[in-house]
């Protein structure tokens, strides 16, 4: 116990002391980014920065970023470019770009932005201590070439103390002709089984309860672990590795994303009915309804397929939610083929859609081709499909009202402190009060049995009951 106001600022003499600075790190993109820069979050702290009050009073500024889109690509320029100015005033600033547009332009972004210190692909996130200690040296550091990525062991800042991404594969081998992510991530990388089971474990003791296992395309999780056995199946499958976490104790949830249609297997769909703690939701982005443009985006399944991988889920988890992946206005597309797409929306009823129009990436065989649809038929169809899946997660949402739902508390609700928020096991998002029935008193973690009586698109509203 501190005694006197001597021994208090010798402290905060010696905490600053251990203080290298401040650091910013905003975010671009997909959950993959959102993990990364909760890793490179905890590498800086554990050099002895610490987290900024604001970007502009940052001394070092990572903008760890996304290309999927044309449009996510070109916002990190305006991010950039005020920071590049500010540096001319802060010379000491260190400027970072990391993710996916690091890993497509590399060295010219440099010619672009010179002001920049470190440009710095998604393979090197856990390198970051080492390529700022190069920078530290007076070096302008381009990380870009393939990399094994490494176990991390130092603590990720995680924003939420009760939900974690854990990431199982990095990377992608498949080839879909829009997709530039198989260019910027790299090759598939899985972690071994018992590294994801021992940062679980670590996570449960730490206080979470749920965890989302991440992959671009997780179905291909353990493909380049050893282990293939004679008929080509794998024993170190996502399947497997459910059921090798599935018996951590205190673990109260288990999530995973993105799947794959192609790769998606009755095994897995029996384990997740099997595994309690496997949550009834499944993202699973079919991208097209059209067999025709399923084939020219090269995702190697048809639509037949996707709807028996969706009866199969119905038949043994009829409370699931199915979410999923929409691209519309691809090269060739036409009008009746985009309506086959709106028509599967419907006829599957989707709990929600995340819907883009077509954007061509660079290194993307799609983005050469010549029968690129019209940006105005694009929004046209965007806006009809929004539309779509708008009234049908509507419709959906409907099945909730009168409902007893558990729902894992995460945190107060911004808009009203008397509230608390959190998801169902199907992934809803829902608002319901913090004080029970009995004037209990719920917080984070607490798992809340919660009767749903208002419901909204994409949102639910409860009360708790005992
Ligand atoms: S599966 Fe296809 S869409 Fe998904 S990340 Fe890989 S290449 Fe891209």
């Amino acid at each position: 116990m501190l005694t006197t106001r001597k021994e208090q600022i010798q402290e905060n003499a010696e905490v600053a002391e251990h203080i290298r600075g401040s650091y910013w790190i905003t975010t671009f993109g997909c959950q993959m980014n959102k993990a990364d820069s909760e890793r490179m979050a905890g590498i800086l702290e554990s050099m002895g920065y610490i987290e900024a009050s604001a970007e502009l009073h940052a001394d070092l500024v990572l903008f760890n970023t996304c290309t999927i889109r044309d449009n996510a690509e070109q916002k990190v320029y305006s991010y950039l470019g005020r920071q590049a100015l500010r540096k001319h005033s802060h010379p000491h600033l260190k400027l970072i770009v990391a993710g996916c547009v690091a890993q497509q332009e590399g060295e010219s972004l440099l010619r672009r932005v010179p002001e920049l210190d470190l440009v710095m692909g998604p393979q090197h996130a856990n390198r970051l201590e080492t390529l700022l200690q190069q920078v530290d040296n007076g070096q302008q550091v381009i990380a870009t070439e393939e990399n094994h990525i490494l176990e991390d062991l130092t603590t990720a800042r995680r924003d939420s103390k009760i939900c974690a991404w854990v990431n199982v594969i990095y990377g992608c081998n498949e080839r879909c002709t829009y997709c530039v992510v198989p260019s910027v991530r790299g090759k598939e990388q899985s972690r071994s089984k018992e590294a994801i089971r021992e940062e679980i474990e670590q996570l449960v003791s730490s206080g979470y309860k749920e965890i989302t296992l991440l992959g671009q395309n997780i179905d291909a999780y353990g493909r380049d672990l050893p282990g293939r056995t004679i008929k080509g199946s794998f024993k170190n499958s996502l399947t497997d590795l459910l059921y090798f976490i599935h018996d951590v104790e205190g673990l109260e949830r288990i999530r995973f994303a993105t799947s794959h249609p192609r790769y998606f297997t009755e095994r897995l769909i029996q384990a997740c009915s099997d595994l309690s703690k496997v949550c009834e939701h499944f993202h699973i982005p079919v991208q097209s309804g059209n067999n025709e443009i399923l084939n020219s985006m090269a995702r190697g399944y048809s639509v037949e397929r996707y709807k028996r991988i969706i009866d199969k889920i119905k038949k043994l988890m009829p409370e699931s939610a199915i979410t999923s992946d929409v691209i519309v206005g691809f090269p060739g597309e036409t009008d009746s083929q985009f309506k086959n797409t709106l028509s599967l929306v419907k006829e599957i009823g989707f709990d929600q859609v995340n819907t883009a129009a077509y954007s061509p990436r660079p290194n993307t065989p799609a983005a050469k081709w010549t029968n690129q649809v019209s940006e105005d038929v694009k929004v046209k169809r965007l806006k009809l499909i929004n539309q779509t899946v708008e009234e049908t997660a509507k419709e959906r949402n409907a099945r909730y009202l009168n409902q007893a739902l558990e729902i894992l508390a995460e945190g107060i609700n911004p808009k009203d402190s008397k509230q608390l928020m959190g998801r169902t096991r199907t992934n809803r998002l829902t608002f319901f009060d913090a004080i029970g029935p009995n004037n209990q008193i719920y917080k984070s973690g607490d798992l809340v049995k919660v009767q749903i009586n208002k419901i909204r698109s994409f949102s639910l509203t409860g009360t708790p009951i005992i």
